[in-house]
């Protein structure tokens, strides 16, 4: 891969960025803005959390980690992942970074180069399909179907599959559909995989927690036999609402570790003394703060699907896992995109058009149901006033 500015050029962006801050230009205006365009919770990180930073500037935590992370970091990363997932991970192959994302760059840019194929879910998070472009990999969809729940068929995935294949993508929970691929389907897929030892697997686990209605989180760590060629990304951003510390951890084979930390030596050295100990101790600490988000998530997800079925032209199928609900918006006459930035100027609601997360997204919506009950109810409620008169 050549670093060049037309590699820098082919890079995408996250709309939800650009959405945010149009929403925060209206409202500076004076409007009445609902954020539904979000993909961060609304919640603050947990007090106990918090101390656990302050308590390390004040202990003097100010100089320089390791690159690959503290050790009692990484620790608390393995102690998680075993109670998680079942999976014993040595703290040698886990590597703590600012925010889940680097880890995501790291792995695409390894395998990525012009000539091969990687694989990524679509509707998906913008970032994959923007990484594989940059590094002048041919960037292959695998198509996430409503009909489908969202989650990844093992047999189109599989199809999708050639020689050239050197990384697949996977993640569920999802975003932005909230999809949960079942565990059958995924043993299916680990099985097929079986047949392509030329391809290493990035399982972007950032969600697991975040599963509703039983449904339960199945890690690609569960399977042995794909530990050689395995990148679980994952962190802190989403479960304890620290996506402003910028702490993510991934876990990485042994044949590539060694690399990655080289990549963070040369790129950010490593991650803040003080938010890593803040990681340990959102692990290791009480998670009453966590399960009360997800209580929240639950009841707002079923709220805001309810809702959204019962605009005209809108059906919404109700999201198992991650904190949005991904409403298919055809009956509308509108595409999404336009739909999006027309009931953000009319009527003050953000919310993400599907086509920003990839070319399968035509048709849906991304609701964010991290704000309030209330905010849900009012922003729902003026979406609908918009499609009577606007349709
Ligand atoms: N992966 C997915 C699917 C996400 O939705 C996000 C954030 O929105 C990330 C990774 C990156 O999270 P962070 O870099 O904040 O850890």
């Amino acid at each position: 891969m050549l670093t060049t500015i037309a590699a820098f050029d082919r890079l995408g962006e996250e709309n939800a960025f650009a959405v945010l801050a149009r929403a925060t230009a209206l409202a500076a205006q004076g409007r009445d803005i609902i954020n539904l365009g979000i993909g961060q919770p609304d919640f603050k990180t947990p007090p106990h959390i918090v101390e656990a930073a302050v308590k390390a500037l004040r202990d003097g935590h100010h100089g320089y980690t390791p690159a690959n992370g503290l050790l009692p970091a990484r620790e608390a990363v393995c102690r998680r992942t075993l109670a998680m997932t079942g999976a014993e991970v040595s703290p040698d192959n886990v590597m703590i970074t600012p925010g889940g994302k680097p880890a995501m760059y790291a792995a695409i840019t390894l395998f990525g180069e012009p000539g091969v194929d990687i694989l990524y879910p679509d509707p998906g998070f913008p970032i994959y399909r923007s990484m594989i472009d940059y590094t002048g990999a041919r960037a292959i969809p695998v198509p996430m179907r409503e009909e489908n729940g969202f989650a990844f068929s093992a047999e189109e995935t599989l199809s999708l599959i050639t020689p050239e294949t050197r990384l697949l993508i996977l993640n569920s929970p999802a975003n932005p559909t909230g999809g949960i691929t079942p565990r059958a389907e995924i043993e299916k897929l680990v099985a097929g995989l079986a047949d392509h030892p030329q391809v290493a697997i990035l399982s972007d686990e950032i969600y697991d927690v975040m599963t509703y209605d039983g449904e339960s989180h199945t890690s690609l760590l569960a399977f042995p036999e794909l530990r050689d060629r395995l990148i679980v990304l994952n962190g802190w951003s989403k479960t304890w609402a620290m996506t402003g510390w910028r702490l993510g951890w991934s876990i990485w084979p042994d044949s590539l570790i060694d690399l990655v930390r080289k990549l963070a030596v040369n790129c950010w050295s490593c991650v803040n003394a003080p938010a890593q100990w803040a990681g340990i101790a959102a692990i290791d600490g009480p998670q009453d703060a966590v399960d009360d988000m997800l209580v929240a998530f639950d009841r707002r997800r079923l709220l805001v699907t309810d809702l959204l079925n019962g605009l005209p032209g809108v059906s919404c199928i109700v999201p198992k896992g991650a904190f949005y609900a991904f409403p298919n918006i055809s009956g509308t006459g509108w595409k999404a995109k336009p739909l999006a930035t027309a009931i953000l100027d009319d009527v003050g609601v953000a919310l993400i058009g599907g086509p920003d997360f990839g070319e399968y997204g035509e048709g849906y919506l991304r609701v964010s149901c991290a704000s309030s009950d209330e905010n849900i109810e009012k922003a729902v409620s003026r979406m609908g006033e918009f499609l009577a008169r606007r349709r």
